[in-house]
Formats: structure tokens, sequence, C-alpha cells
């Protein structure tokens, strides 16, 4: 007989890791999915995290080990693998991992978080912390009185312009057409930022810089050359991790896990929780609280009670 596990959560971000935590204090037998070899999920990609309470001025990385010492401290058993088909029977939830094997619970928490679309250029992957940034929210602070570029034309590109614009010197606005994409209402408040400067049908081709970011190579309509800047900050959608769920639970038109912030999804026993999920900010505290909340809905559910 294989073991029935009470909880099993998918991903070792700030949300999944909070649940762990939640769910070994709840006393549920959990196992937690990971597939990269550290725990922390996006919040190792950032430099320095200075929005999370009490820990100001903290490493992403110094994060993500906290988060995961904790866990560890509490017992918490972690599976290194990725879910890659996951199945209903009869209330019980099975999990295909990518070595083929299946393990079962009887309340799943979906915390496999997202990930920014990335331009694919020279000097990103390389610089990335160094000046290449996917959040304006949490990295802005960074460059007081600084140039940087915001690369996009939707709604998350204008937002990002518009923050950064009081903190920067300049704010370069790069567009790959002549016409954006995000709401009307946004697209006004970037024409009267004073400090902000739409590069239109502009292409960023390189990013250029030894240990930190120094310019970027700009295509305007064939016109190559190279734009001094200290920070590109990248706009351009986020893709949540979301693919192997889409027949199991349902998800908006961006790939979102649609929950509340009860992490209730449309199936029984299957919670989300932090980037994956439907919600308006996404950032490490939310993804923290979701945790802690869809271990108290999945507890409620093991235990038969009304959601
Ligand atoms: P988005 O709406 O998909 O916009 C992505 C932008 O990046 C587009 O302007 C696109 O150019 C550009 N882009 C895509 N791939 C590119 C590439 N390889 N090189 C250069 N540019 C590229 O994504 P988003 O702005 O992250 O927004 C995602 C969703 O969240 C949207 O539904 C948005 O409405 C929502 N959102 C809402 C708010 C709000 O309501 N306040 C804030 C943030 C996000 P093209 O225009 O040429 O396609």
């Amino acid at each position: 007989m294989d073991k029935i596990y009470d909880l099993i959560i998918i991903g070792s971000g700030a949300a999944g890791l909070s649940a762990a935590v939640y769910a070994k204090r709840a006393m549920l037998n959990t196992l937690v999915f990971e597939r990269s070899f550290s725990s922390g999920g996006q919040i190792i990609n950032t430099y320095e995290v200075d929005n999370y309470l009490g820990l100001p001025e903290i490493s992403g990385y110094e994060l993500a080990l906290k988060f995961r010492e904790h866990a560890d401290k509490l017992g918490v058993e972690f599976e290194n693998s990725e879910i890659i088909a996951i199945s209903e029977n009869e209330g019980i939830k099975c999990l295909e991992d990518s070595r083929n094997r299946k393990f079962y619970g009887k309340a799943v928490i979906i915390a496999s978080g997202a990930g920014h679309r990335q331009l694919g250029v020279n000097g990103e992957e390389r610089l990335k912390g160094m000046g290449v940034s996917y959040c304006a929210v949490c990295d802005g602070a960074f460059f007081k009185n600084k140039t940087v570029a915001v690369v996009g034309g939707g709604d998350a590109a204008l937002e990002d312009a518009i923050f950064l614009a009081p903190i920067c010197k300049k704010v370069y606005l790069i567009h790959r057409r002549d016409e954006l994409r995000g709401i009307k209402i946004l697209q006004k408040q970037v024409m009267e930022i004073e400090n902000i400067e739409i590069l239109w049908s502009t292409v960023v081709e390189e990013i250029n810089g030894e240990d930190k970011v120094s310019s970027l190579r700009v295509n305007t309509k064939g016109n190559v050359y190279d734009l001094e800047m200290d920070g590109i900050f990248i706009a351009i959608g986020i893709k949540p991790f979301s693919d192997v769920f889409k027949d199991f639970v349902e998800r908006d038109e961006n790939g979102y896990i649609i929950a509340d912030e009860n992490g209730i999804t449309s199936r029984s026993g299957v919670f989300a929780a932090g980037d994956v999920r439907t919600k308006s900010l996404r950032q490490i505290i939310t993804a923290a609280a979701d945790g802690a909340n869809c271990v108290y809905s999945a507890e409620k559910y093991l235990k038969g009670l009304p959601s």
C-alpha cells in the first residue's frame, strides 16, 4: 500500500516553505517538492530584499536560506524533483514526478511560482542582480539618482517606469513598437513625467558591463548604438509555472490558477499559494501569507469542515 500524505506542497519558494512550516506545526504529514537544488524560488535571484518585515537589507539568498533552515528545523520532508502530472482518484491526489515515481496526498498546495519572461539577449543572465532586474518594486531603491531603462510596453512596464521616476535621475522606457500596450491612464501618466523618455520602436540587443550594467546596445529601426545605463528593468510579462495543472484546476487567461486569499481553487482539496495564483501584489510577504492561509484551508478540508 502506497503511503498517503495528509498534504503535498509543490514548490519551495516563500509560499511553499511558509506552508510547510504551518503544516508541520499543524502536525500534518507533509511532503514538499522542489525542482531546483536550492529553496527560495525567485528570491534567490534578488540581490537585496529591503521590504520583508523585520529583515531590512537581507540578501535574497540569505533570506531563502533562513526560510529553508526554518523548515529543516521543524523536520519538513523534501523531495528534489519536478511534478510532471497530477490526477485524482476518489479524493486522493496522485502526483507523478520527473523520475516517474508516484506520490499520494489527501490535500495539495500548489506553490509552483512564476518566472519573469526574459529578453534572451547577451549579458542578461550574467548581470542578473548586478543591474539587471525584473522587479522595480523590489530593486528600484538601489538606483537612486541613477539612469535606468524599463523594457516593455504593457501595464507592468508603465507602472515600473512611474514607480522608478521619482527615485531615478532618468528613466528610459524602451518599447519595441510605436504604440504602448498598457492602459491609457498609465500611458497618460508616463507621458506627463518629465524624466521618462520613451524610445519607440527600439529593441535591446545586448546588455553590457563587467561586474555591473554599464550600457545597453539598442536598435531603433536599424540604427544601432550604445546607451549608458546603470540598470535595466525587464517587464515583458510574467509566466506562472502552471501548465502541468491546466486540466486539473481552473486558470485565468494568463495561466494563473484562480484562487482567493484562502487559496481555494476550482478543485476540492487543492489550494494555490503565492505567485502562481490570481492576485494583485506578488511579493515575498504576500506569498508567505498565502502559504499560511492555504494550510489553514487544507486543515479545514481534511477535517471535513466547511471552507
Ligand atoms: P503584457 O501586458 O503581456 O505586456 C508585455 C509587454 O512586453 C508588451 O508591451 C510587449 O510588446 C513587450 N514584450 C513582450 N515580449 C517582448 C520582447 N521579447 N522584447 C521586447 N518587448 C517585449 O505583460 P505585463 O505588462 O507584465 O502585464 C501582464 C498582465 O498583468 C496584463 O494582463 C496586465 O494588464 C496585468 N497587469 C495589470 C496591472 C494593473 O492593472 N495595474 C499592472 C501590471 C500588470 P508588444 O506590446 O509589442 O506585444
